[in-house]
């Protein structure tokens, strides 16, 4: 069979893996200039490695992608370790990633201390996370850890990462968080972005096309195979892979429909909604965070983002020309007047904002900044309600052949590389039992 694959971040990778070992003929088609989706990376000059445009890191419960890595022979540049990560609340700056750190967290009361502790455990042994989102996080936090750890801990990071939809998020993807998390994170030593490109070169020697700077523009179908559109002009395939979110596979899709359960396909995933990204990247000739912090939470309200994280604290600098790299994150809207305003602001325009805030965690940061840059993603985090199992799509779409991968849906766990391949894989598996 001959598959053509729309997209070559980590699930389109993974896919074309399983279905290029299977004996098929897999050609990739990516509209960007290098693989690697969401987790490519940039490089200045002086730099011997690249570093991801969005922060990245992985825990050492994402089993698919180390299993993955592994059979690929490419597992050793992958290293865990432990780093800080701490909390910026009532003016100070505290550990907040274990249990000790917790039972010393000064702005939280004994008893929100303990009750806090107790919930995540309760969320930590609770082995069925998706019926959970039948409640929103918010009204199981409340009367579970405290009104206090709601309003003191949670809600500050739901609204920076969620905004005016905080409250309504489900309490299966908090429960997911919480179980993934590892205390060691894990870097691939080079950049995630190099190891997407290491993948694809292996695919190439197992025979699979990539075809990069390709963007597919259309597709046709003629009863027996569907034909892909690009700039290098009209390929047809047996099956197709659309391995990116929804939006492409709307657009790609939407001129295709003609049976009702294609209108109500197209219907149902105009339902999922998400949020960009904006992330800020500074390089500077020092650390940022004098105490080695590598993951710092805003918990004070106002301030314009939700985490500032300091990337070689986990990569180490001397890829960087011995220089510090940190992001400053922020999620948001990115269509409607709030949306677009905030999305097309540029790094001087975030610089100009975020100053006196970064000021109050490194006063003299500006003395040592060396160059910034703004990173953009359009869809970035879906957004899941209560009850969101329901909207989940099928990998398999109501066009015969084709198929869908995308971190819409990877449920109830939040999206990352790990779940890309594994859902990369598990559509593959489907195409092949076709
Ligand atoms: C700010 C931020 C922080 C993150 N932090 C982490 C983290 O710490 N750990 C972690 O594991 N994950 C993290 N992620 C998530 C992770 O990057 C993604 O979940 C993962 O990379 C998704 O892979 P994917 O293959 O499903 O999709 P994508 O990476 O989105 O890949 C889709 C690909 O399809 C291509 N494409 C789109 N349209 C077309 C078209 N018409 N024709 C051809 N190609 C097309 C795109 O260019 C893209 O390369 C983060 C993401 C963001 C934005």
């Amino acid at each position: 069979m001959k598959i053509g694959i729309i997209g070559a971040g980590f699930a389109g990778l993974a896919a074309a893996d399983d279905l290029r070992q299977a004996g098929n003929e897999v050609v990739v088609f990516e509209a960007a200039a290098a693989v690697g989706g969401l987790a490519a990376g940039f490089r200045a000059q002086s730099w011997s490695a690249e570093i991801e445009k969005h922060y990245h890191h992985i825990f050492t419960t994402d089993t698919a992608v180390r299993k993955w890595l592994a059979d690929l022979g490419l597992h050793q540049a992958l290293e865990f370790r432990r780093v800080r990560t701490a909390t910026l609340q009532e003016g100070g700056i505290r550990s907040l990633d274990s249990v000790m750190s917790l039972l010393r967290y000064q702005p939280l009361s004994w008893l929100g201390r303990w009750r806090m502790g107790l919930g995540l455990a309760l969320l930590k042994f609770w082995p069925w996370g998706v019926q959970l989102d039948r409640f929103s996080a918010a009204a199981w936090i409340k009367p579970v850890m405290g009104a206090e750890v709601w309003q003191k801990i949670w809600r500050p990071l739901f609204v920076g990462k969620f905004g005016r939809f905080a409250e309504k998020i489900n309490l299966a993807w908090f429960w997911a968080r919480i179980v993934a998390r590892s205390a060691e994170l894990g870097y691939y030593q080079g950049g995630f972005g190099e190891l997407a490109r290491l993948i694809a070169a292996k695919l190439v020697t197992r025979g699979v096309k990539f075809h990069l700077k390709t963007p597919v523009e259309s597709l046709n179908f003629d009863q027996t195979s569907f034909e892909v559109v690009t700039r290098l002009g009209r390929e047809k395939f047996d099956q197709i892979l659309v391995a990116a979110e929804s939006g492409v596979a709307q657009k790609l899709l939407a001129p295709l429909v003609k049976t009702s359960a294609q209108k109500s396909w197209l219907a149902q995933t105009k339902k999922l909604q998400g949020l960009g990204a904006k992330t800020l990247v500074l390089e500077l000739d020092r650390p940022f965070f004098r105490d080695a912090t590598y993951w710092l939470n805003i918990n004070e309200s106002g301030w314009p983002f939700l985490a500032v994280v300091e990337q070689t604290q986990l990569t180490g600098r001397q890829k960087y020309a011995g220089h510090t790299i940190v992001y400053v994150a922020k999620y948001g809207e990115t269509s409607g007047v709030r949306g677009q305003a905030w999305f097309g602001r540029t790094a001087t325009d975030l610089l100009t904002e975020y100053t006196p805030y970064l000021k109050q965690l490194a006063p003299d940061f500006e003395t040592h900044l060396i160059n910034s840059w703004v990173f953009d993603a359009k869809f970035a985090q879906p957004l899941v309600f209560t009850n969101h199992r329901l909207l989940v799509p099928q990998i398999a779409t109501p066009w015969p052949k084709v198929f869908w991968a995308s971190m819409q849906q990877v449920y109830p766990w939040d999206r990352g590389i790990n779940f890309a391949v594994a859902i990369g894989r598990t559509a593959a598996q489907a195409m092949l039992q076709e």
